[in-house]
């Protein structure tokens, strides 16, 4: 497919804010593209070279984005600066000063030259990225030029999710009931390129066949709620009870020597754990294996376990090493997903802890997590509260008999975590979807309250379910503002379901967790609208830390979420 004719598409989908639409404009790309092109278009029109776990960045700021497009066109960088000003918008900036007919490049031709400039690096790599793209401009017309630039700079935002990929190439396939077919094989590997090449080399068979492999992240299981250890009995019989640590989720990857790990939205974490990989190599006695668990700082001294914002601190480029001097980790391996070649998805909890226990050699890094089975809601009760003392988050009982259910979330795994009188029993992650600017003193902040919307996974798309204008300091509501203004849009995001008018509106990137009283029904919110305009809202929502880095704007809680919880806490109060 040549690019301009994706550039084509691109536009459509720009230009509708109904998600119908936006099916079937997806669908038209896919039926039309070719299986040696459609990974690269869902990659681009994703905004991305490849899914996140490569960590395959681009790595170009504005600053020489706008410099790649003064030299291709030999204008001075400053008059291309002051367009930027006049427009705000640099796809727009570029399509003004690149004025040739462009050779009509191929998407893959496209493609192959953008990833030359990711894969650019060390001494001299900003003059040699620079160089890439400037010569790419010089081959491209006003129209790709446009959106070239706008996804260097990771502003392409055509609002397609991943769940409207999948329903989009069933539709493309004429039949959506193998939407479930797809998303199997997507919660498999995480990577909809290759399932979406799967399917257009092999047909469905292809994609019937699809198995978990080592270096692939498996989208990871989820836990739901229940409000007591009686709940939870009830509803699952006997289960395997495990400590709930509040670390980082750690889905490790062991081929051979080569070893991987993978945080909870799938992004590469090899790089913040050395102590773990160099225990997996030593202490793992299987060739190929995928593992899960928790990774948290642990006090070698006192035996006890840090909590989260002290494992967070990881979570930087430099100074690892001196880190994991000052905190050391320990993993507690609460899974096992595969083992020398053999999917362990399928099998049962049961049969696949037996295993994991078996490839761990007494170490002093990799433990099982603790465990204990039992169908006496008092023991789980007991349990609870020891671990609660201990500095747990609560616990999580699992369904023994229960497979692992990648991408989702289900009764085979149940959280019980503490919850403080007046308080909800869990705390929620919002999406951001705009904000207000607010009255009084917060007005000179120019950020008064942020507009907060839980995820609806069947329609992609953010519903609105609180207002959210306490629990940051001042100085966050400064550093929110600013963070926010560089993701601003015009109009309400086209995957935005609000009634609420946001004084500005912002891309659905964000996420931060806030806790409420309870939740209460609202006709000022979207998220659970009922036939009445009857929606769900928090109670005295306040926010719990800052942006939540490690999760993605679908790793909000969802509508279903909310709603549970509802009901959740109406038994509550009755009992
Ligand atoms: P989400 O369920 O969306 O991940 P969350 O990030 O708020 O929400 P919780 O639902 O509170 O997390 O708990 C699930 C997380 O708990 C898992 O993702 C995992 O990181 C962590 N966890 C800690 N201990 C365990 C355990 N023994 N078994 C499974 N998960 C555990």
């Amino acid at each position: 497919m040549k690019f301009l004719r994706l550039v084509e598409y691109f536009e459509k989908l720009e230009a509708t804010t109904k998600r119908l639409e936006m099916f079937d404009i997806l669908s038209e790309l896919f039926k039309e593209a070719k299986a040696d092109d459609i990974d690269k278009i869902i990659y681009l029109g994703q905004g991305q070279l490849l899914p996140p776990f490569h960590g395959l960045e681009i790595g170009m700021s504005e600053k020489y984005l706008i410099r790649a497009i003064s030299d291709a066109t030999d204008t001075a960088t400053r008059k291309v600066e002051e367009t930027f000003q006049k427009t705000g918008d640099l796809g727009e900036t570029a399509e003004e000063f690149v004025k040739g007919k462009g050779q009509n490049l191929t998407v893959k031709k496209v493609y192959e030259e953008l990833t030359d400039v990711a894969m650019t690096s060390g001494a001299g790599s900003v003059e040699k990225k620079v160089g890439f793209l400037s010569n790419l401009f010089k081959g491209v017309s006003s129209k790709e030029a446009k959106y070239i630039s706008r996804f260097v700079i990771g502003r392409l935002r055509l609002g397609i999710g991943d769940p409207t990929v999948l329903e989009a190439l069933a539709l493309a396939q004429g039949d959506r009931a193998l939407r479930p077919e797809l998303e199997r094989a997507y919660n498999l590997c995480s990577d909809l390129g290759l399932v979406a090449k799967t399917l257009l080399e092999k047909g469905m068979e292809g994609v019937k066949k699809f198995h978990v492999r080592v270096g692939y992240p498996i989208r990871m299981a989820l836990c739901e709620r229940l409000p007591s250890s009686e709940d939870i009995i009830e509803k699952i019989g006997k289960a395997a009870v495990e400590a709930k640590y509040d670390g980082f989720r750690v889905q490790l990857h062991k081929d051979k020597n080569h070893i991987e790990m993978f945080s909870r939205n799938l992004e590469s974490t090899t790089h913040m754990f050395p102590e773990i990989k160099e225990a997996v190599k030593n202490f793992i006695t299987a060739d190929t294996v995928i593992i899960e668990g928790e990774a948290l700082a642990y006090n070698e001294s006192t035996g006890e376990l840090f909590p989260f914002q002290v494992t967070i601190q990881r979570k930087r480029k430099h100074g690892i090493e001196e880190l994991a001097k000052e905190y050391p980790l320990r993993y507690f391996a609460f899974d096992l997903l595969y083992v020398n070649g053999e999917d362990y998805t399928p099998k049962s909890f049961k049969e696949r802890r037996e295993r994991l226990k078996k490839i761990i050699k007494k170490n002093p890094v990799i433990e099982p997590s603790e465990l204990f089975i039992t169908d006496n809601h008092e023991e789980i009760t007991k349990y609870f509260d020891d671990a609660i003392a201990r500095g747990l988050e609560g616990v999580v009982a699992k369904r023994l008999d229960a497979p692992y259910a990648a991408g989702g979330r289900n009764f085979n795994w149940i959280k019980l975590k503490r919850s403080y009188r007046g308080e909800l029993a869990d705390t929620i992650d919002v999406c951001i979807v705009g904000y207000f600017r607010g009255r009084g003193a917060r007005a000179e902040f120019g950020l008064g309250a942020l507009l907060g919307a839980v995820y609806d996974p069947k329609a992609d798309t953010f519903k609105t379910v609180s207002k959210i204008g306490s629990g940051f300091t001042e100085d966050e509501f400064a550093q929110l503002k600013k963070i926010l203004d560089e993701i601003s849009l015009k109009h309400k995001h086209s995957r935005v379901d609000s009634i609420m008018e946001a004084d500005v509106w912002v891309e659905p990137r964000y996420v931060v967790t806030v806790t409420a009283d309870e939740i209460t029904r609202s006709p000022s919110h979207t998220a659970g609208r009922d036939k009445e305009g009857i929606g769900y809202a928090l109670r005295f929502p306040r926010a719990v830390g800052f942006l939540r880095e490690d999760k993605k704007s679908e790793d909000a809680n969802s509508v279903k979420e909310i709603i549970d919880m509802f009901e959740m806490q109406k038994k509550v109060k009755v009992g």
